[in-house]
């Protein structure tokens, strides 16, 4: 199983993916916890320049393209392996990040974003995603209390671009209601990993 975490910043995305998985291997359960950008040594070396200073000369379609290389080795060494070992992975973060961040607030055409994901996933398609939605507002006042050393180049964005992700998010699980859960994040931490292991329980169900 192929749950991926998805959302705009201070969701609590990492807060919740960490109780799922606790939650999980407490039950017997294999289970593999990873990360994008990042998550394999080749896309953490991507995911350290993606994050700093020097990505500020790169354009939006680079950055995207990027995103897709560390993707794709991410897949192929972490992923892809780990799922054929009968392991239920969870990422933080995945394909749908790249449609909002690049695609929607980066502009980037629907179509070109599109031909990367297939080529970074090959395949590799998240069983579940949990969105986990909260006015961006709200969202942007946990970042700066968690990090009040100053927010990363991509947190410094303004509050309607935070806004704009939040939109995009919830059009993709309009469009596939299937594989996507919309989670309130603003419940308590407590309700929040209640109602995730509860949609994620279903899917183990035989
Ligand atoms: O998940 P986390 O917030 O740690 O992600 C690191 C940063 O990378 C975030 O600030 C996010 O805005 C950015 N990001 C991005 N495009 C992606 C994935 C992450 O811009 N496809």
């Amino acid at each position: 199983l192929f749950v991926t975490f998805e959302g705009g910043e201070g969701a609590g995305k990492s807060t919740q993916i960490r109780r799922l998985a606790e939650a999980l291997r407490a039950e017997g359960h294999d289970v593999l916890l990873t990360r994008e950008p990042g998550g394999s040594p080749g896309a953490e070396a991507v995911r350290h320049v993606l994050l700093s200073g020097a990505a500020e000369a790169f354009g939006t379609r680079m950055e995207a393209i990027l995103f897709a290389a560390a993707r794709n080795d991410h897949v192929e060494e972490v992923i892809r392996p780990a799922l054929s070992n009968g392991k239920i992975v969870l990422c933080d973060r995945f394909m749908d990040s790249s449609r909002v961040y690049q695609g929607v607030t980066g502009n980037l055409e629907p179509d070109f974003i599109e031909t990367l994901q297939r080529i970074a996933v090959n395949g590799v398609m998240p069983d579940c995603t949990l969105i986990l939605d909260i006015p961006a507002k709200l969202g942007l006042e946990r970042v700066i209390r968690r990090n009040p050393g100053g927010p990363d180049r991509f947190e410094k964005e303004t509050l309607e671009t935070h806004e704009k992700r939040r939109e995009a998010y919830l059009d993709i699980a309009a469009r596939e209601p299937e594989r996507c859960h919309v989670v309130n994040a603003t419940q308590p931490e407590e309700a929040i990993a209640a109602e995730i292991l509860t949609i994620v329980k279903q899917l183990l169900k035989p």
